[in-house]
């Protein structure tokens, strides 16, 4: 029997005003010195209320998201010398900020200023090669500080995006179990049921979150880190990523201007779950009342990229077994199920 490693969140604050929360943290953990990694914006509306916080005891020092892109491996050798990468921000902001801890052997906080993506809570860090995007396992947040005040502010787009990514958990699981059958893989029950329940719970609250009420963007965040928790616990991003996000990650290499992650995740998943012969209808539904992505066009995509975004997928990794592997596709077939699920 192998050893299976779960790796989880120690210390987990869904709230408001956080920014005395994070400080707090930072000093019961005994820090004496941060590494803040953010952008611009995130700097203005939350950065800035945690490094006042932090004065007097605390140093803090502030790098950009893209500064340490570009000069990584001076970055990991600094982050030595301090004791926890704070990342505030976006998607951008966490899978950089995870190898940095990583590689520097720190603890990291993820302090998220938008729901748009399951990385919030989780050890998967997803960074471009090539022009493709991959993801890996790195670290998993120790704590995670997720400021409602902060969150809410940010344009409507970015927490519909994150529903977008939770729906797909539907479809993924599924390209799980099937991987599980036929080619034997680990599947995991629990974290399955759990990646599944996160896609359930956000389609049960559809209404709150289109009507952009406080209590569905909040459930939102609460589905994103219970994902997130979900692939800590299966130790891979298995519950949370099966064949729409293939198909989003080969859009994302095939356009000058893909739309946001989680919003070519959902349209993705609508196309994906139909293979599955499960119920898309659900899932396209769940969208449109979230007033969410739900057709090509919203995505900026025509059948034909589309088409070719499908049929390139499953080479993007052969490894991970999907519904795509397990049904090669022909172009017509392609366009029937397009036109069938109201896609195009
Ligand atoms: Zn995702």
């Amino acid at each position: 029997m192998h050893n299976h490693h779960m790796e989880l969140p120690k210390y987990i604050v869904i709230g408001e005003a956080l920014e005395e929360t994070v400080a707090h943290r930072v000093r019961f953990n005994g820090f004496r010195r941060c590494l803040m990694v953010t952008s611009k914006t995130p700097l203005k509306v939350f950065g800035e209320k945690i490094l006042s916080a932090l004065d007097g005891d605390i140093s803090c020092e502030v790098c950009f998201v893209d500064e340490v892109v570009e000069n990584f491996d001076r970055y990991v050798s600094g982050a030595r010398s301090f004791d926890v990468v704070l990342g505030v921000g976006g998607g951008r902001v966490a899978d950089v900020s995870k190898p940095l801890a990583e590689y520097s052997g720190k603890q990291f906080f993820s302090i998220p200023t938008v729901a748009s993506h399951d990385g919030i809570a989780s050890p998967m860090s997803s960074y471009r090669h090539n022009g493709l995007a991959y993801s890996r396992k790195s670290v998993m947040p120790s704590e995670v500080f997720a400021d409602m005040n902060v969150i809410s502010l940010a344009p409507r787009r970015y927490v519909l995006s994150g529903c977008g990514d939770l729906v797909a958990k539907q479809s993924a699981v599924r390209d799980w179990w099937l991987a599980h059958r036929v080619k034997g893989e680990y599947y995991g029950r629990y974290a399955a049921h759990l990646a599944y329940l996160s896609a359930t719970v956000v389609m049960k609250s559809a209404q709150l979150v289109g009507e952009g009420t406080r209590e569905g963007t909040r459930t939102v965040v609460e589905a994103l880190i219970s994902a997130g928790i979900s692939m800590g616990v299966a130790g891979s991003s298995r519950p949370c990523s099966g064949s729409e996000h293939l198909i989003a990650h080969a859009l994302e290499g095939m356009m000058e201007r893909p739309a946001l992650h989680g919003e070519r995740v959902g349209v993705a998943s609508v196309f994906t779950t139909y293979l599955h012969r499960a119920d898309w209808k659900k899932i396209a539904a769940s969208l449109r009342t979230m007033g969410a992505c739900h057709t090509l066009s919203h995505i900026g995509v025509d059948e034909d990229l589309f088409a070719e975004a499908v049929m390139k997928a499953p080479s993007l990794r052969k490894e991970r077994y999907t519904i795509l592997h397990h049904k090669p596709l022909t172009k017509q077939h392609i366009m029937e199920i397009l036109h069938e699920t109201e896609l195009v």
